[in-house]
């Protein structure tokens, strides 16, 4: 399975300084916290010494017993031979500004990345979202009234956050603005601003009543970029806020809670099966890949649920139960039905 390596459009990896602890030698708080880190640690498969472990002159003589993980995936432990043990960095990536803004950069298109399809993308990225340097911040917070799924006819492609006329809207992340463009251009996403992030994602911002950003601008996470409405194909106000990579839209719950505007961690590793609409935040990454593997039929004239179930193999109710639809419901002609 290829992998990416974290932040593909230019994460940059160093080591950093060992944090030492004696044991012998120091208080009994750290013996104890010694004795804490072991019950504590989940005893992984041993694995050899980091290589990157930088070898410490007063400690020459001892050698490494074994590696254990910490909470964080970037943070080792490693545990000697002389009952010391030290954490060790074992090369944090961290988010670049360059060059994220040049590569499949379009200010005219609402989709910069259309010669990225999906089947060149890797199985799975790892995305970093924020470091030191680059902070998040909700775009908004309130009730989500639209999850990202495949509505009766089509694909709805990011989360919708319920708001008032005129609530201010905030870049989730540093970036620049790519697209700021109004309704006449943007079809169903009324006035809409998409933001490319550092991070390697973009993220859109649909349906406002103001543009406060133009293209081009750089943005910081956290600077208001325009407020809310009610514009385009919208039947109350609303933030349409998606997030996509390479251009391919993946569930915004899936990194935000937008309940609290917390971010849900600080990096995502995106499976190539996320970018199905029919996948999304809170299944288990086996769901997901079911979910994306389901086939869906385009109906045409003489279709029936019936006639589907027969030529599918499967069942009126099971269909029904997919596409949350009655027996008696109208097919139309051209509608997308979830058929396995
Ligand atoms: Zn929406």
């Amino acid at each position: 399975m290829e992998k990416q390596h974290p932040n593909s459009l230019g994460a940059k990896y160093y080591i950093c300084g060992l944090l030492n602890s004696n044991i012998l030698g120091t208080s009994v708080m750290i013996r104890t916290a010694y004795a804490a880190l072991l019950l504590a640690l989940p005893m992984p498969a041993l694995a050899h010494t980091d290589t990157m472990t930088v070898a410490q002159p007063h400690m020459a003589e001892r050698a490494p017993l074994d590696t254990l993980p910490t909470a964080d995936k970037f943070t080792k432990v490693v545990l000697y031979d002389n009952n010391t043990w030290e954490y060790i960095d074992c090369g944090r990536p961290v988010i670049e500004d360059t060059d994220f803004d040049t590569e499949n950069w379009n200010t005219d298109r609402i989709h910069a990345y259309r010669d990225v399809p999906l089947a060149l993308l890797p199985d799975e990225v790892d995305i970093l979202l924020v470091d030191s340097l680059h902070p998040y911040h909700p775009p908004y917070v309130g009730d989500v009234t639209s999850r990202y799924c495949f509505r009766r006819t089509r694909e709805h492609n990011g989360t919708d956050v319920r708001l008032k006329v005129g609530d201010p809207i905030f870049a989730a992340f540093d970036g620049r603005v790519r697209v700021s463009e109004g309704s006449s251009k943007t079809g169903g996403y009324g006035n809409l601003i998409v933001i490319r992030h550092a991070n390697g994602l973009e993220t859109y911002y649909g349906h406002l009543s103001e543009h406060a950003v133009q293209v081009g601008e750089l943005v910081k996470a956290g600077e208001v970029i325009g407020y809310g409405g009610n514009t385009g194909r919208s039947t109350g106000p609303h933030l349409h806020f998606e997030t996509r990579y390479q251009g391919q839209s993946f569930d915004p719950e899936r990194i935000i809670d937008f309940g609290t505007g917390q971010l849900r961690d600080t990096m995502i590793t995106l499976k190539k099966h996320y970018f199905s609409i029919y996948s999304h935040h809170g299944q288990t990454d086996e769901e997901s890949l079911a979910a994306s593997q389901r086939i869906v039929h385009r109906i045409k004239s003489g279709d029936t649920l019936s006639g589907l179930a027969v030529k599918y193999h499967t069942t009126v109710s099971k269909i029904c139960k997919l596409n949350n639809m009655s027996p008696k419901a109208t097919l139309r002609i051209g509608q997308r039905v979830t058929v396995r």
